[in-house]
């Protein structure tokens, strides 16, 4: 290892947490969201921790066919489907899953060619306003799939706006409202898929046929009012460096790029290797925490491309080369989340390329 810096993804912690979700979810069936490299986690070592589950999802055709090429037998579902019918092939090749959320993507399908039967997440908008069919022309988008004999089963799919948050559960409701309409105009019944973390918890009456955690399973909480920890998940990654510098400030001196940290009093800072280039944000303040050898300490100062700088004020043995911890084991990311104005999602897909990921 050169640089310090490393996420180290605690493999266990990934497999109890989907063992957490399917316990909560009963019968519905689990798709394991792996997009985004499985939240920042690493594709392929968080499919193989999560391979209990029946179905993965991703955004990206590569990542499919990474998964499929690993030996993976389960649906994998591309969740925005496909961008063009250049896609189809492979889709086939691999037999992938794909949404269909628009009506170019009906019409692009008509090149399909393949051996395989396609199975298909008819998405329906029911007030994300974002992907999907509004639930009257979903319900012709429904008629033009089984008109088409390639077509194998079809699942109807919805994404809520704010399963998140207790205060917009009037929105949530009308969306299920919508949803339950729509499925009872079918006439037949078909699969059902519509709860992501948050509904998973907030909302049993979503959890239908097949359910969709991402965040849950990697051990971090969708609610403002509690952490994963605070749910018996356990958090599957810790982002640490190490300090590679000592500064003594004394009272007046100014710190990092803009000068914006003034020292009031005699200060030790540690120089720490992370910085935005590794995903770490750039918007963090001051007062953010971090654990130096397992103390809890802060941030001060702007976050620079490669490093940040962390108060040192009464922290044992704190020296170049202690372990410092941005998130994950002894501080969970939903703190770090909440000081940096942003969540959790974020903090754990920015992670760089650059950074090592270490299964354990
Ligand atoms: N379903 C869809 C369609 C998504 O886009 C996502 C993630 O954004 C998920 C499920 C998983 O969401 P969460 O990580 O909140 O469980």
């Amino acid at each position: 290892m050169f640089r310090p810096i490393q996420t180290i993804i605690d493999t266990t912690a990934l497999q109890h947490n989907l063992a957490v979700v399917r316990q909560k979810v009963g019968h519905a069936r689990t798709i394991a969201v792996i997009k985004a490299d499985a939240y920042g986690h690493g594709l392929l070592h968080s499919a193989r921790a999560l391979s209990a589950a029946n179905a993965f999802a991703v955004l990206e055709l590569e990542a499919a066919v990474k998964l499929r090429d690993a030996g993976f037998q389960q649906p994998i579902i591309l969740l925005e489907g496909f961008f063009s019918s250049h896609e189809l092939d492979a889709i086939n090749q691999y037999r992938l899953s794909t949404v269909i959320h628009h009506h170019e993507q009906l019409s692009m399908l008509s090149a399909y060619r393949g051996s395989n039967k396609l199975a298909i997440f008819l998405k329906i908008n029911t007030g994300m306003n974002r992907l999907g069919f509004k639930p009257k022309p979903g319900n012709s988008a429904l008629h033009a799939l089984k008109q088409q004999e390639f077509i194998g089963e079809i699942t109807l799919m919805t994404h809520f706006a704010c399963a998140d948050d207790a205060a917009e559960q009037q929105l949530v409701i009308q969306q299920l409202n919508e949803f339950s309409v729509l499925r009872a105009e079918c006439g037949i019944h078909l699969p059902c898929s519509l709860a992501n973390s948050a509904a998973i918890l907030r909302y049993p009456q979503t959890h239908a046929d097949w359910v969709r955690p991402g965040l849950l399973l990697y051990g971090v909480s969708p609610l403002p009012e509690k952490t994963g920890i605070e749910m018996g998940l356990r958090p599957a990654m810790t982002l640490t460096s190490q300090i590679i510098a000592i500064q003594k400030l004394s009272p007046g001196d100014r710190l990092g790029y803009g000068a914006q940290f003034t020292a009031s009093q005699a200060m030790r800072i540690g120089i720490v290797a992370a910085g935005y280039a590794d995903g770490y944000p750039r918007h963090a303040p001051t007062g953010t925490p971090v654990l130096v050898n397992g103390q809890r300490t802060r941030i001060v100062g702007r976050i620079s491309m490669d490093m940040l700088s962390i108060d040192l004020q009464g922290i044992d043995h704190a020296n170049i080369g202690s372990t410092v911890t941005l998130w994950g084991r002894g501080l969970p990311v939903e703190q770090v989340a909440t000081a940096a104005q942003t969540i959790s999602y974020e903090l754990l897909a920015a992670i760089s390329p650059r950074v090592p990921r270490c299964a354990t």
